[in-house]
């Protein structure tokens, strides 16, 4: 399950350490953005295996970037997940209803963190994409946590 990518599109110093960290550790690799416009040219270059998409960004805002990667074939399928403030009532559905596949409230629980990330990226990818080209996703193994 390690070696997957996740950009993390961060204007937050802080928050982008930390999310660097705890992926690093866990053994997902990072691509970092930001600014709405980079992750939109990152994602398209190295098709990263989960977004994680702050909202508020210097530039474009997340829902504005989502939008950006969901009208670009080579992007538009990546999950896409919305990194919000602490979540006011309604936000879910609005997030939801733009077209995150799901998101995770500021500030961060690393325990959330982690099994959201592992429930995106296990079992999709690189690791499928593996299996489809000679069963080598064997090598992945489940750690109960699903
Ligand atoms: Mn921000």
């Amino acid at each position: 399950m390690a070696g997957e990518r996740v950009l993390v599109v961060e204007d937050n110093e802080k928050n982008m350490k930390l999310f660097r960290d705890v992926l690093q550790a866990k053994g997902y690799r990072t691509l970092e953005a930001t600014t709405g416009s980079r992750a939109v040219e990152l994602a398209a270059e190295h098709s990263p295996d989960l977004v994680l998409m702050d909202i508020q960004l210097p530039d474009i805002d997340g829902v504005e970037a989502l939008g950006r990667l969901r009208a670009d074939a080579r992007t538009a399928s990546l999950p896409v997940l919305a990194l919000t403030a602490q979540a006011m009532q309604g936000d879910r559905e609005r997030f939801l209803a733009a077209g995150f596949d799901g998101y995770l409230s500021k500030p961060l629980n690393i325990a959330e963190l982690v099994a959201t990330v592992r429930q995106y990226c296990d079992g999709r990818g690189r690791c499928d994409t593996q299996a489809a080209l000679g069963g080598a996703g064997e090598q992945q193994t489940e750690d109960g946590e699903r």
